[in-house]
């Protein structure tokens, strides 16, 4: 296999966000909120676009698919019955001397990094007292050199309370995830729409997790938003292994087709045994190679009727379906693709980046469909007033159909530097001759050619290269 690096580091990642305001770290000027970032105006653009490419490819252009959006608090009996609140945990352990709180398997990760060994534990399966043995044995410290303490099961729930007086107050959970939404609507989506089995539900939302593992960027986050999707089906009548092989497609087919991500850097890897819930009955992460490694950047779960069985247990009411033609009355079984839209963002950021040694500059390779601004328009100069009076008239026109920026600060180089940076694919240009000629200078971001194109052919001309 070919040696396959990340296309950059993060620090590269996030200096750009900062300088060209795609994310922001949260309350910065209080000294910032651990793991929580803010999307800043190109930042944003990015985002919705991701989510709305994700909600036409998965449910508007599919007949099996329907959409729904779930509350972030739902009654604290759902999280019994998903099984969120007794065994929804990270495992954790605190430095004796800072008490900083780590996840224990990312120690014992970075620690095997530093020290190969042969047949090294698959992380994923440790269980709690196989990573203790595995700290003690081979001696770990924290990330400060010191002592730790032993490793404790850490809940990742929200809890906050519903209510004003303290005594009356009723327990909730900010959701883990939007999953359990789907599940418990079960019963009001067959009861309101004309649907047969197999079909999905998908929705696209907030959820909320005590991660307490810092420096991975948007990666991993407090807030984060999800896209999920249950597709429902019978286990007797389609076929678990095809579905499931279908929905792999789709989702590696939304990535490296739709999102225009190089299929180098994705991989599949295959939960085993030990790493599964044990009521999946496969389940895969498709990675990315991040700046930090190969890390989850979608699951999909063969979860079985587990879900809709455990809320039938815990409401009391019947989440089956009935055939319509043989009447059989039965649980369905799903199947989960789940992605976190913020890690598709860091994805789709990190594989545009990139450095243009030729030019001495940065270029944000990004799908056109992606792009925060598809056009930028300059009068090549400020305090002429024909040229800026003529250059409004053509942001002015195309901005009815293209998200357009505008700029006449500085030189005209500095202008172009910075819409790279941003990942507009086409910069306007209007100057003396455009007066003169009605023609005006388009320049590409990618290879930063230049070509002249007349007024009366932009229209036809941008919608070719923008189609
Ligand atoms: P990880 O092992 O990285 O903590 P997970 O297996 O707990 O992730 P799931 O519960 O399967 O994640 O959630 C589905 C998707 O939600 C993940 O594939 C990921 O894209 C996203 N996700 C999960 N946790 C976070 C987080 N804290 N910040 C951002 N996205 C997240």
């Amino acid at each position: 296999m070919p040696d396959i690096k990340p296309t950059t580091t993060l620090e590269e990642i996030v200096s750009l966000s900062k300088r060209r305001g795609f994310v922001y770290q949260t309350s910065e000027i209080y000294g910032g909120l651990a793991n929580s970032y803010e999307y800043g105006p190109a930042g944003v653009e990015i985002l919705r676009k991701i989510k709305n490419l994700w909600w036409d490819f998965f449910i508007s252009k599919r007949e099996d698919m329907l959409g729904l959006d779930s509350q972030i608090l739902l009654h604290p009996k759902t999280w019994e019955a998903s099984g969120h609140v007794s065994s929804f945990a990270d495992p954790m352990v605190e430095d004796k001397v800072t008490h900083k709180r780590y996840r224990a398997d990312h120690l014992i990760e970075a620690w095997l990094e530093k020290h190969p060994i042969a047949n090294p534990p698959v992380i994923e399966a440790m269980k709690i007292e196989d990573m203790n043995k595995f700290l003690v044995e081979n001696k770990v410290k924290s990330p400060d050199s010191n002592e730790i303490n032993e490793v404790k099961n850490f809940n990742l729930l929200f809890e906050t309370s519903i209510g004003v007086v303290d005594t009356a107050s009723q327990k909730a959970y900010l959701r883990g995830e939007t999953a359990q939404g789907i599940f418990s609507n079960f019963k009001q989506i067959l009861d309101s729409n004309r649907v047969k089995l197999p079909f999905g539900v998908g929705q696209i939302g907030k959820s909320f997790r005590n991660e307490i593992t810092t420096g991975q960027f948007v990666f991993r986050t407090l807030e984060f938003e999800q896209a999920e999707i249950e597709y429902f089906f019978d286990p007797e009548t389609s076929n678990w292994e095809k579905l499931f092989k279908d929905w792999q497609d789709k989702m590696w087919y939304f990535v490296t087709q739709i999102l225009g991500v190089d299929e180098s850097r994705l991989r599949w890897r295959r939960h085993d045994d030990a790493e599964r819930s044990f009521y999946s009955k496969d389940t895969y992460d498709l990675e990315y190679l991040y700046p930090f490694g190969w890390k989850e950047l979608w699951g999909i779960a063969y979860r079985t009727d587990y879900d809709l069985k455990q809320h039938m247990e815990f409401s009391g009411k019947s989440l089956e379906y009935t055939d319509p033609f043989t009447m059989k009355k039965f649980v369905p079984h799903v199947i989960e693709p789940a992605v976190g839209v913020n890690r598709l963002f860091l994805m789709v950021l990190c594989d545009a980046y990139y450095k243009d040694e030729e030019k001495s500059r940065l270029v944000l390779k990004l799908d056109q469909k992606l792009a925060p601004y598809q056009l930028a328009v300059f009068p090549l100069l400020k305090n002429k007033e024909e040229l800026v009076a003529k250059a409004r008239e053509v942001y002015t026109a195309l901005s009815k159909e293209y998200r357009v920026s505008w700029d006449e600060r500085g030189n005209i180089g500095k202008r172009y530097l910075s819409q790279d940076e941003l990942g507009t694919p086409y910069c306007l240009t209007i100057d003396f001759e455009t007066l003169e000629d009605e023609a005006i200078t388009v320049r590409q971001r990618n290879d930063a050619s230049q070509e002249r194109i007349k007024l009366a052919d932009l229209e036809a001309y941008l919608q070719n290269v923008l189609a």
